[in-house]
């Protein structure tokens, strides 16, 4: 399969290096894909319906309106290659912006209050309808599994069950990090100067687009990374973006509507997003229960890499292979989005490592504090100064913290323990809704008496 693999990256490349360096502007194709176009509009179809149970899509006729009328500008543009595009606005405060296979076409309400124009807008719309028209996420998909995929795909043909859920079952679903929405260098890169074309050749001033992307890496911390760490920085955005402007023949930009500002004010008045309860695109979450979330009284054991805890043995773990952390909780005690899993009662047990390698464990955990901050702009410390406890033969530092918690009108208290590690910290968040300390703190006691490091 390696070998294989490495044939069809050989052969991309080849495709990639093969687009001229002169002076004109960039001409790419999709690349490799083993999914039709047709699979591609049908496994969209089957993913907007599936992230629109997690989301809280906007009711809302003028900014629907206004929304269409930008995106319908840019997909008249022969680079959107006429896919079946729609566009949604989702109430979500982060500055995010996400396409699907074959058309859907998400913007979230953070990002337009974050433009600064509509021609910033524009270009983020025409960024995603570049990601639809060269087939991006079918293509990572493509280069992913070359072994079952290839059954999948002829099988569907016969059968009927969803393209999304086979795909799930080989790890190329929706879910945290999926390869269907998180994109590679080389695909952003397209991104960013068909983008250009597009949103220059509707009537948008196309630098307004690196503009964005320059505004909201400055601005980094949280409601920034979430379109970037989808998205990421190619390298040289801006240069990248203004070299391939320098190409195109010169417009008049005024597409503009001047109705921003109006967008603004109402996304500014919608009412907080509800979060809906999911079953999860991996099928890993139950509807959120307090009840069904609380901890049996009995313990199992958990044997991570480099340490080992009991847990409540009505819980289950769900190991995160990558940085060989775990979050220890009942499925109805946790929340499931696109972005990755919000713990709302159970514990996180994971790694974290400061920016400075010298920093002490207080200064670490800080840090650490701060960029929880930057994910939750909620966070907030507690009334309880951080005290230093010792775990066996380490120091471990415990902070209080206090959020909104994923179960609805609940404050959450989050105990947050950091141990220092050869690497950083090793920590562990014990959350609860606050109402619920009392029945949840002698299990999360025993788990971390229970804990032993190897490290
Ligand atoms: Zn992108």
């Amino acid at each position: 399969m390696d070998s294989r693999k490495c044939q069809w990256t050989a052969v991309f490349m080849l495709l990639a290096a093969a687009v001229p360096l002169a002076a004109q502007p960039s001409q790419f194709r999709p690349g490799f894909n083993l999914f039709t176009r047709d699979q591609d509009i049908q496994l969209g179809k089957e993913a907007a319906a599936e992230i629109e149970k997690q989301v809280e899509i906007v009711d809302n006729a003028e900014l629907n309106a206004y929304i269409r009328t930008i995106g319908n500008r840019l997909i008249a543009q022969p680079q959107a290659d006429k896919y079946p595009y729609f566009f949604k606005v989702v109430n979500d405060p982060s500055i995010n912006a996400f396409a699907l296979p074959g058309g859907p076409v998400y913007v979230h309400t953070g990002l337009i209050a974050a433009a600064d124009n509509e021609s910033q807008l524009a270009g983020v719309l025409a960024h995603e309808i570049v990601h639809v028209a060269l087939r991006h996420g079918t293509n990572q998909a493509s280069r992913a599994n070359l072994i079952q995929l290839p059954l999948i795909l002829a099988s569907k043909a016969a059968g009927n069950t969803s393209l999304l859920g086979q795909l799930t079952q080989i790890g190329l679903g929706l879910g945290a990090n999926s390869v269907l929405l998180k994109f590679s260098r080389t695909a952003e890169t397209q991104a960013d100067l068909m983008g250009v074309q597009i949103a220059a050749q509707a009537g948008y001033n196309p630098i307004e687009m690196a503009r964005f992307f320059d505004k909201i890496e400055a601005e980094g911390g949280a409601r920034a990374p979430q379109f970037l760490s989808s998205h990421p920085n190619p390298g040289n955005r801006k240069q990248a973006i203004e070299n391939e402007i320098r190409q195109l023949p010169s417009r008049q930009y005024n597409a503009d509507t001047g109705q921003l500002p109006r967008m603004k004010a109402i996304v500014s008045r919608l009412p907080a997003p509800k979060k809906v309860p999911t079953q999860g695109a991996s099928g890993a979450t139950a509807p959120l229960s307090i009840p069904e979330s609380r901890p049996s009284g009995r313990m199992q054991s958990y044997q991570g890499k480099e340490y080992s805890l009991s847990y409540p043995d009505n819980w289950k773990a769900f190991p995160n292979e990558k940085s060989g952390g775990v979050i220890l909780a009942s499925p109805s005690g946790i929340q499931q989005t696109q972005q990755g899993i919000s713990v709302g009662y159970g514990a996180i047990l994971d790694y974290y490592q400061p920016k400075d390698p010298k920093a002490t464990l207080w200064q670490a955990t800080d840090e650490f504090v701060q960029q929880l901050r930057t994910v939750d702009p909620r966070l907030r410390a507690g009334r309880e100064m951080p005290r230093e406890i010792r775990l066996g033969n380490k120091r471990a530092i415990v902070t209080t913290l206090y959020s909104d918690s994923i179960f609805q009108g609940q404050t959450e208290l989050d105990q947050l323990v950091t141990i220092p590690h050869p690497k950083g910290m090793l920590y562990i968040v014990f959350a609860v809704p606050e109402g619920e300390a009392a029945v949840a703190n002698r299990s999360f006691d025993q788990m971390l008496q229970s804990l032993r490091l190897n490290f």
